[in-house]
């Protein structure tokens, strides 16, 4: 088969204006970048605010291998298949961040025959969107240098300053330096680092705005760091910094219109990192879509533990977003992963190994339908060496638990594999959406938040937390107690170890130090290691990256 490229630019892609004519959307909606991308107007949007929502589909995982176990390519061929179908459909997903691109994960915009084009614009610069948060965030560094080289009025302590400086790539030799060396001119002395710019606060603040008067108020409300002595917090505010951030947000506010292979209009809008935010497109897109469309297919990143959970308690909760059903993607290899298999030997039929492993899709199953409150389907993401015999097992052993499966084949036969998913998802938000619950109370303490979601969903025994975050979390819950809160945990296990497969339960979630994202309005909590500036592998991705003469890329994936 070819590659995901060769594939991609076989594609035969139509004009962004004609994309979106299929929707019934005019021409003067769109802002288009050049023949194939475009921004949708937020008039436009303005205008459709009485006309009511399509139906929201989240396709979340089970948890995955490093490999990523196809939640881009199931969301983009469930679109594909529910226009095939006759449903008026958007697919919804994150922007990539360029740093992946050149390091182990590849790109972000589907594989196989479920892909979204242009892949080398969505995967490289596309239009600009990284590039204005980062500029954003940066604008906020240098205000707060500025302000103590020009005496400090507002006497920030230098030493306990949280904003640091973004860069969209990964670069672990910027995760701390010093700035400031030079002499007087060059302002003063202190330790500071970089963040890749998905890891931003203005990158989550982005995404979960609702208007530019809330995307000013939110990057008003950051917090920059502390004042000396008192340690009381300083905000962006303090620096007048909201306006002008804001102003270099204004293109990067709209949402971005592409198409799928099959020509059907895909919005890519917001990446916000899974780990330290919430890791789902921005809530303006996913609004777009349920406006323009009958159907919308979204993606969550992570597995159903954390992306599906921070999803549903803090976008959904915060822009009153009503998900209908989830489609749980899993793969057998995965499956027999969890089940003890080692990755040089995924490809084998092993039944033994697929049966211990299938108690991961079961907690997340159930996690799904009884804490989430949502209607499922399980759609197996079809690899070429899947044994019949393997197929059998998992069927029965969801299907014995009321649940619904399916096989579906998109990544090698595009959006005609996957038109019994659609069926079935269709059916579900035509004639029994569900009603999602939240898994714990806006109004319960902080500590609690994070017990509930480690007890009901990671199947934890017990929750402990280290003095220092237990003593920020008693202190925040006065001002902050009503915020959600932004889980920050491997997704390789239900536990924070990601070595331990399967369904771990009654292990013990040890949160280590928590941080207050107060423009995003979320508090984070660390369990585990957590990484805001990624390095490169020792191979890196780029290596294979090339470009002709002609302008052709080659080896992004
Ligand atoms: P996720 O969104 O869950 O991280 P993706 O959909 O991005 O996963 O898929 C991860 C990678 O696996 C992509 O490079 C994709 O091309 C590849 N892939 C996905 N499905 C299949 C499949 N059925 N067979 C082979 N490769 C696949
Ligand atoms: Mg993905």
């Amino acid at each position: 088969m070819a590659s995901d490229i060769e594939i991609a630019q076989q594609a035969k892609m139509q004009r962004i204006s004609q994309v979106v004519s299929k929707l019934g959307i005019p021409e003067d909606a769109i802002e288009p970048y050049g023949h194939y991308k475009a921004k949708v107007s937020l008039e436009y949007l303005n205008s459709l605010k009485d006309r009511p929502d399509g139906k929201l589909i989240l396709v979340t995982a089970i948890s995955p291998t490093p490999a990523g176990e196809g939640k881009t390519t199931t969301t983009v061929g469930l679109g594909d298949a529910l226009n095939r179908i006759g449903k008026k459909t958007m697919i919804c997903l994150r922007e990539p961040s360029l740093g992946p691109v050149f390091g182990v994960k590849g790109g972000a915009a589907g594989g196989g025959y479920a892909q979204i084009v242009p892949m080398e614009d969505i995967n490289l610069h596309f239009t600009g969107d990284f590039h204005a948060i980062g500029a954003a965030h940066n604008l906020l560094s240098a205000l707060i240098d500025n302000h103590i080289n020009h005496g400090n009025e507002l006497r920030i302590d230098p030493r306990l300053i949280q904003w640091k400086r973004v860069v969209d790539m990964n670069d672990r030799a910027l995760r701390k330096i010093t700035i400031g060396l030079g002499g007087t001119a060059n302002g003063f002395v202190r330790e500071d680092g970089y963040d890749i710019v998905v890891a931003s606060e203005v990158m989550a603040i982005l995404c979960l705005a609702n208007s530019m008067t809330d995307l000013k108020e939110r990057l008003g409300r950051i917090i920059i760091g502390y004042t000396l002595g008192d340690k009381k917090p300083v905000y962006a505010s303090d620096l007048k910094a909201q306006g002008a951030m804001a102003t270099l947000l204004k293109d990067a506010i709209k949402p971005n219109i592409v198409q799928t292979l099959e020509n059907n209009p895909a919005i890519i809008h917001g990446g916000p990192f899974a780990n330290i935010a919430h890791g789902c497109n921005s809530v303006s897109a996913t609004r777009a879509g349920l406006k323009m469309a009958d159907y919308v297919v979204t993606e969550a990143g992570f597995g159903a533990d954390l992306g599906a959970e921070k999803f549903i308690d803090i976008k959904c909760r915060m822009a009153g977003l009503k998900p209908s059903a989830v489609v749980l993607v899993a793969t057998i290899r995965a499956l027999k992963f969890h089940g003890g298999v080692k990755k040089e030997d995924l490809n084998q039929e092993n039944l033994d190994a697929l049966s211990k492993g299938i108690v991961n899709i079961e907690r997340h199953l159930k996690n799904i339908t009884e804490h989430y409150g949502l209607p499922c389907v399980v759609s197996v993401n079809h690899f070429t060496f899947d044994t019949d015999a393997e197929i059998a097992l998992l069927k029965g052993r969801i299907e014995a638990l009321g649940g619904k499966f399916v096989i579906a084949r998109h990544w090698a036969n595009g959006g005609a594999g996957a038109e019994e998913l659609a069926r079935m998802v269709a059916d579900i938000c035509d004639n029994a959406p569900g009603q999602h619950k939240f898994v714990y109370d806006e109004n319960a303490p902080l500590q609690d938040k994070i017990t509930a979601i480690a007890t009901k969903i990671y199947g934890a025994g017990e929750v402990t937390f280290s003095d220092a975050a237990r003593k920020q979390l008693e202190s925040w819950n006065a001002d902050y107690g009503r915020f959600p809160v932004c889980m920050a945990k491997t997704q390789m296990s239900f536990s924070a170890d990601p070595n331990a497969k399967g369904a771990p339960s009654g292990h013990k979630l040890n949160v280590r130090e928590v941080r207050l994202a107060n423009g995003a309005g979320f508090v984070v909590a660390i369990c585990g290691d957590m990484m805001t500036m990624p390095g490169l592998p020792k191979v890196p991705a780029s290596e294979k990256i090339d470009i002709d003469e002609h302008g052709k890329v080659s080896g992004l994936f």
